[in-house]
């Protein structure tokens, strides 16, 4: 393919004049600095002529006037809920699911899937994600079409397949839409299937995890089997938890236990292992995450918007847990813009505890970057620009009116900045998006398909989307 030989030919690139926000261990800012990249690695990082680099660069780019920023890393995305974006707006989790999610997502097919994981692709590359952990993929969405279009877009990104038996969620029973019902058997040897055929697969871009979904929908027996795969593996476990009330209701009369507890109990803990959410889990279960390593994905604008709660992350943080950033989904949030999602998970926390010199915009920043690589088990390759980690970078914009004058930089991307304003992206040392221009992807293209499909699916689900405003 043409595009994919044109981002091949470059490889060693000159970022020049920036603003470097390293988030290295100093948690330096380089005013006027250089990045030199190659080999798909970054190879030198200093102020303007302070480094020469071994080779004369293949390709520069003019970084004036630009913020030089890793990669953003969301940790709790949905694909496959990109094509029905605002079909279930103003309603709570259990009631979003069983009357609008689930029903749409059981109507997938494969086409569908490919469809929405380009279009979620898409718009993660232009608000400057290059690294994000899918959370559940049914067998229906195509897990090789999502795959194929992940490899070809540019992107890093962790795959979970969905490994489930019951058709639960929380203390409901049977809640969940016939066509997305698994069964054990048939998902653990398709997550094996998955990971033999794509973990590792595009120099290492695509990783592939389990998806231990959500509380009720797996039995203990189901989860330790979960647990002792991704050990014989050597890979992840993601899954919700603590993201509703429910949840610990769920834990409490189930098993007698907090619901991170049990996950501990029956081996799901990790420093491999992301629960999305974690609005609901409590100290005692803090100090278990801390102790085993696992990761809180933060999703401030879907736990708003559906009322689920407000995940106490400062005090999560104190306690040593590792918290990342996740948009969720086209439903729930309805974006996969990133920087969007650090401005409000900075202000939830201010509100919530009447202090606003909680979570700044630098403390937000680490949960979008570094610990996110953390949370991937990727933190020596990717979060922070350094000397051998791998070239993912992105370029931001300062020139807008809403990001004048250029003081503080991480003030104006946490506080004013939009996905928007991101120019450049970079991922293992190819330029994937330029002055906003997705090379990777037909953006046109993509945009078509995504409105075809959506209408079809709605039209097979039987659910109808207007605005509570008579629409002639
Ligand atoms: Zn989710």
């Amino acid at each position: 393919m043409e595009v994919q030989c044109a981002l091949i030919l470059m490889p060693s690139i000159l970022l020049k004049g920036g603003t470097i926000v390293t988030m290295d261990s100093r948690r330096q800012i380089i005013r006027s600095g250089d990045v030199f990249l190659e080999d798909g690695l970054i190879s030198n990082v200093g102020k303007v002529g302070e480094f020469k680099p071994q080779s004369r660069p293949e390709y520069e780019i003019d970084a004036r006037g630009k913020l030089i920023l890793p990669g953003l890393i969301d940790t709790h995305v949905h694909l496959a809920q990109a094509l029905i974006r605002g079909c279930a707006d103003d309603s709570s989790l259990i009631d979003w699911l069983q009357k609008f999610v689930w029903p749409l997502q059981g109507n997938f097919d494969a086409e569908d899937g490919r469809a929405s994981a380009e279009l979620c692709i898409l718009e993660m590359l232009k608000s400057g994600t290059t690294t994000f952990l899918e959370s559940l993929l049914h067998t229906r969405y195509g897990f090789d079409g999502i795959a194929e279009s992940l490899q070809k877009s540019g992107m890093r990104g962790v795959l979970s397949k969905t490994v489930m038996e019951m058709p639960s969620y929380g203390t409901e029973e049977s809640i969940m839409h016939t066509g997305m019902i698994e069964d054990a058997e048939t998902c653990l040897r398709e997550v094996e299937t998955y990971h033999k055929r794509w973990d590792g697969k595009a120099d290492g871009r695509v990783r592939v995890w389990y998806g231990a979904r959500s509380l009720g929908a797996c039995t203990p027996e189901l989860y330790s089997r979960i647990a002792q795969g991704a050990k014989r593996l050597g890979t992840g476990i993601t899954m919700h938890l603590g993201e509703v009330r429910e949840d610990v209701k769920y834990a409490n009369k189930e098993f007698g236990k907090m619901p991170a507890e049990f996950m501990d109990q029956v081996g799901v803990m990790g420093p491999r292992v992301v629960f999305a959410h974690g609005v609901w889990l409590t100290e005692s279960e803090w100090k278990i995450l801390a102790a085993k390593g696992g990761t809180v994905a933060h999703c401030p604008s879907s736990n708003t918007k559906l009322a689920s709660g407000i995940a106490p992350v400062p005090e999560m943080i104190q306690h040593g847990v590792n918290v990342g950033l996740g948009c969720d989904g086209g439903p729930s949030n309805n974006c996969y813009d990133m920087i969007r999602e650090m401005k409000l998970a900075s202000l939830i926390q201010k509100v919530r505890l009447s202090d606003p010199t909680v979570m700044s915009a630098e403390a937000i920043l680490e949960l979008a970057t570094i610990n996110g690589a953390t949370a991937l088990g990727m933190a020596g390759e990717i979060g922070s620009i350094e000397a051998g980690k791998k070239a993912d970078i992105i370029l931001v914009r300062t020139d807008a009116p809403h990001l004048t004058p250029p003081l503080n930089p991480i003030s104006h991307l946490v506080y004013a900045g939009e996905g928007s304003d991101v120019d450049t992206v970079i991922i293992d040392g190819k330029v994937i998006m330029e002055g906003r221009k997705v090379k990777t992807l037909d953006e046109d293209k993509i945009i078509e398909e995504a409105n075809r499909r959506a209408e079809k699916l709605l039209l097979r689900a039987g659910i109808k989307v207007n605005s509570k405003w008579e629409t002639g």
